[in-house]
C-alpha cells in the first residue's frame, strides 16, 4: 500500500528555557531556578505532531498510516545536529534538511516569570532566515501529498513555494504564524487554512476582542471570501470552528475540559494532527463527516499537549489520544 506523504517545510529552532522567580531588572544578573533545552520552530513541532499522530509509540516507522519529511535549515553547530537528531528520532525524513555553512541554528531564548507563568521570548531566526528560494528550484521528487507551510522562515520563501505547488497542483495548507497579510493571490495556492483568532484578527484586518459568536462570524465571513476550501480557526479553550466552503457547512467543536499546564505549541499539535489524521482519511474520502473526525481528533490531540509541560515532549503519539466517540 502506498502511505501519503506529507512535507513540512518551516522553522527549527533550540529553545532555551530558563525559569526565574522574578524578571532582572535592566544590568541586574539574577540566578535562574531552572534552566532546559528543547527542540522547537513551528515547522518541526508541526513535523513531530504529524509524525506521532500517524503511529503508535514504540511501533515501527513502517506502520505509520503516513510518511512525514522535514524541510528547513540548520547551521553547522551541535544545536543543529540535535535538531536533526530529534526529528530522526520521531521517525521523520530529514533528507532535505539543509545545513547552512557558516550559519547558525536558530534559537529561542526563552525567559519564564513563575508566579505569572508569563514569558519573554527572543528569537533569533538565524540559518531559517537562510532559506531562499533558491533553495526550491523545484519541489521534492516524488511530490508531496500535502505541504504545510508557516511564516517563520522568509515570505519570499513561502510565497516562492505557494507559487510551484500551485503550478504542480500539490495540496497546500497554511498556518499564517506570526500572522502576516498574504497577497490575495497566494491563497489560491491554499487547500486548508488554520489560523488563531489573533491570526484571523490580522488577516482579516478586524480588531481583536473577547470570544463572541459576533467576532467568530466576522472572521468566518472574511476568511471564507479567500476562496479557501477548508478554513479552521483554533480557539484556545474554547475549541474550534471548521468550515467548509465548498459544501457552505460549518462545525464548533468545543474544548476539551482539561487541567492546563503549559499551552505552549497547542496550535502547532493541532496543525500536525490535523494533517496527519487527514492524510490517513485519503483523498478521495474527504466528505464533511470524515472532516468532522479529523477536526475533532486534532481538538482532542491538541488538548492533551495543554495538560504537559514542554512542547514536542508534550505532543502525544496516535495510541495516547482516545479517538472514541467522536
Ligand atoms: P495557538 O497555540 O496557535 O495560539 P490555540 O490557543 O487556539 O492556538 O489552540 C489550538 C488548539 O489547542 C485549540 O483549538 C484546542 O483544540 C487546543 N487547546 C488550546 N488550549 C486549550 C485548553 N485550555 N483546553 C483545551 N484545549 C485547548
Amino acid at each position: 500500500m502506498v502511505v501519503p506523504n506529507i512535507t513540512i517545510i518551516g522553522s527549527l529552532n533550540t529553545d532555551l528555557i530558563t525559569r526565574t522567580s522574578r524578571i532582572p531588572a535592566a544590568g541586574e544578573t539574577l540566578i535562574s531556578s531552572s534552566y532546559d533545552t528543547g527542540c522547537g520552530g513551528k515547522g518541526a513541532n508541526q513535523a513531530v505532531a504529524c509524525a506521532r499522530l500517524s503511529r503508535a509509540k514504540d511501533s515501527r516507522v513502517e506502520e505509520a498510516g503516513c510518511t512525514v519529511n522535514m524541510i528547513g535549515a540548520v547551521g553547522d553547530d551541535m544545536f543543529g545536529r540535535d535538531l536533526i537528531n530529534g526529528l530522526v528520532s520521531n521517525g521523520i525524513g530529514v533528507d532535505e534538511v539543509r545545513v547552512k555553512a557558516g550559519e547558525k541554528s536558530g534559537v529561542a531564548v526563552i525567559i519564564v516569570e513563575e508566579e505569572s507563568g508569563e514569558n519573554r521570548i527572543l528569537m533569533s531566526p538565524n540559518a531559517n532566515y537562510a532559506l531562499r528560494p533558491s533553495d526550491f528550484e523545484r519541489l521534492p521528487d516524488p511530490l508531496p501529498d500535502l505541504i504545510i507551510l508557516q511564516l517563520e522562515i522568509p515570505l519570499v520563501t513561502v510565497l516562492h513555494i505557494l507559487k510551484i505547488a500551485r503550478e504542480k497542483d500539490v495540496e497546500v495548507l497554511l498556518n499564517p504564524a506570526p500572522a502576516v497579510k498574504l497577497p490575495r493571490e497566494a491563497y489560491s495556492a491554499v487547500h486548508h487554512l488554520v489560523v488563531n483568532e489573533t491570526e484571523a484578527s490580522i488577516i482579516t484586518s478586524t480588531t481583536a476582542q473577547q470570544h463572541s459568536w459576533a467576532l467568530w462570524g466576522d472572521h468566518m465571513e472574511r476568511l471564507i471570501d479567500l476562496g479557501i476550501r477548508h478554513v479552521l480557526i483554533t480557539l484556545g479553550a474554547e475549541g474550534v470552528i471548521y468550515i467548509d466552503t465548498e459544501v457552505q457547512r460549518v462545525l464548533r467543536v468545543l474544548g476539551e475540559k482539561v487541567t492546563v499546564v503549559d499551552s505552549t505549541g497547542a496550535g502547532d499539535t493541532f496543525v500536525g494532527a490535523y494533517a496527519g489524521m487527514l492524510a490517513r482519511s485519503g483523498k478521495e474520502f474527504r466528505d464533511f463527516h470524515t472532516m468532522m473526525h479529523v477536526v475533532a481528533c486534532a481538538n482532542r490531540a491538541a488538548a492533551k499537549t495543554v495538560q504537559k509541560g514542554g512542547v514536542q515532549s508534550a505532543i502525544p503519539w496516535r495510541n495516547e489520544v482516545s479517538l472514541e466517540n467522536i
